[in-house]
C-alpha cells in the first residue's frame, strides 16, 4: 500500500528544503539544510532529511522533488539545472536507490502549479496553467491534478516564446541570454520591469507599485505597460490551452495590478465572446514548490 504521508523536497540555490504532508495536505514537519553543493554530498543531504523525517514520526513517506531544471526523457539525465553539478545525473534514479524506494523528480514551476492545483489557489479545477514571474519568466501545466510533463518534458515553458503582438515600444525585439529576440521573459519578469521604469540595468521591481501608489506617474505608467504586455501573453496562452485558471506565483506575484489591470486586458486578443478566465494570486506562497513535490505523489 502507498504512504499517506508525502515528503516533498525543494532544491534551492542555497538550501535543501523537506517538508511532509499528512493525508489531507496538512503541514506535519518541515526542515531545510545548506545545500552542500555537489552532486554526491546532495543525494546524502536529501536521504537525511528523508530518513530523519521518518524516524521522527514513525511512518514510511512518498517522496517527491522539485528540481530547477528537468530531467531529460530521452537521457533519464537531469538538464537545465542552474545547481550544474546536477546536470548530467540520473537524479531520481539515484534518490530512488538510496531510498529504496521510487522517487518522482520534476521542474520547480511543474510543482509550484500542481501545489497549487492540488490544495491551492486554483483547487480542483481540471486545467491549471501555473506561472512564475520573478528573475525570469516560467510556467506550469496540470491537468486533473498531475503535471503534464509532455514529450520533451517543456510543457508550460512559454517564457521563450516571442512576445506577441508587438507594438512600437517593445521593437525593436529584445536580445535574450537564450540566443532568440523578443521573449516573453525579456518583457514581463520582474528586471524587466525594473527597466521599465527606471531604466537599463535595473534590476529590481519591488518598490514600484507603492511608487504608483503614492502617485508616482512613471511608476503608474511602468506597470500599465507590464499589465498589457502579460495580459498579451496570457491571451496566447487562453487561445492555445483554455485554462479553468492562471495562477501567479513568484516575486511579482504580489503585486495587486497582475490582478485587477490584467484580466480586463485579456479580451482584445483571446477569441471568445466574454473571457471568464480566473488569474489568481497563488495562496501557498514560498512554500509551494515543495508542497507541489509533496503532491507528485497524488491521493
Ligand atoms: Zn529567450
Amino acid at each position: 500500500m502507498a504512504p499517506d504521508l508525502r515528503a516533498g523536497i525543494d532544491f534551492g540555490g542555497t538550501k535543501i528544503e523537506i517538508i511532509v504532508l499528512g493525508p489531507d495536505g496538512d503541514q506535519l514537519l518541515r526542515r531545510r539544510v545548506p545545500n552542500p553543493g555537489s552532486y554526491d554530498a546532495a543525494v546524502l543531504a536529501v536521504v537525511g532529511l528523508v530518513t530523519s523525517a521518518e524516524a521522527e514520526l514513525g511512518r514510511r513517506c512518498s517522496v517527491g522533488v522539485g528540481i530547477p531544471g528537468a530531467i531529460s526523457p530521452g537521457t533519464g539525465l537531469v538538464r537545465n539545472a542552474n545547481s550544474v553539478w546536477l546536470n548530467g545525473h540520473a537524479f531520481d534514479r539515484d534518490l530512488g536507490e538510496a531510498l529504496s524506494r521510487q522517487v518522482r523528480v520534476e521542474n520547480d514551476a511543474n510543482c509550484f502549479a500542481l501545489s497549487e492545483a492540488s490544495d491551492g489557489a486554483a483547487a480542483g479545477l481540471g486545467v491549471v496553467f501555473g506561472v512564475i514571474l520573478g528573475t525570469g519568466c516560467g510556467g506550469g501545466l496540470v491537468i486533473g491534478g498531475r503535471v503534464l510533463g509532455g514529450l520533451h518534458r517543456i510543457a508550460g515553458e512559454w517564457g521563450h516564446n516571442p512576445l506577441p503582438w508587438p507594438d512600437a515600444a517593445d521593437l525593436p525585439p529584445r536580445p535574450c541570454f537564450c540566443g532568440n529576440n523578443g521573449c516573453i521573459e525579456r518583457y514581463i519578469a520582474g528586471p524587466a520591469l525594473a527597466e521599465e521604469c527606471d531604466g537599463p540595468g535595473a534590476r529590481d521591481a519591488s518598490h514600484i507599485p507603492p511608487r504608483a501608489a503614492a502617485g508616482d506617474a512613471v511608476a503608474i505608467a511602468a506597470l500599465a505597460r507590464h499589465a498589457d504586455r502579460v495580459a498579451r501573453g496570457f491571451a496566447q496562452i487562453i487561445n492555445v490551452l483554455d485554462p479553468d485558471a492562471i495562477v501567479i506565483g513568484g516575486g511579482l506575484s504580489n503585486m495587486a495590478h497582475l490582478y485587477t489591470a490584467v484580466p480586463p486586458l485579456l479580451g482584445r486578443h483571446v477569441i471568445a465572446d466574454s473571457v471568464r478566465t480566473p488569474i489568481l494570486r497563488n495562496v501557498h506562497g514560498d512554500s509551494s514548490g515543495v508542497r507541489g513535490a509533496a503532491w507528485l505523489w497524488p491521493k
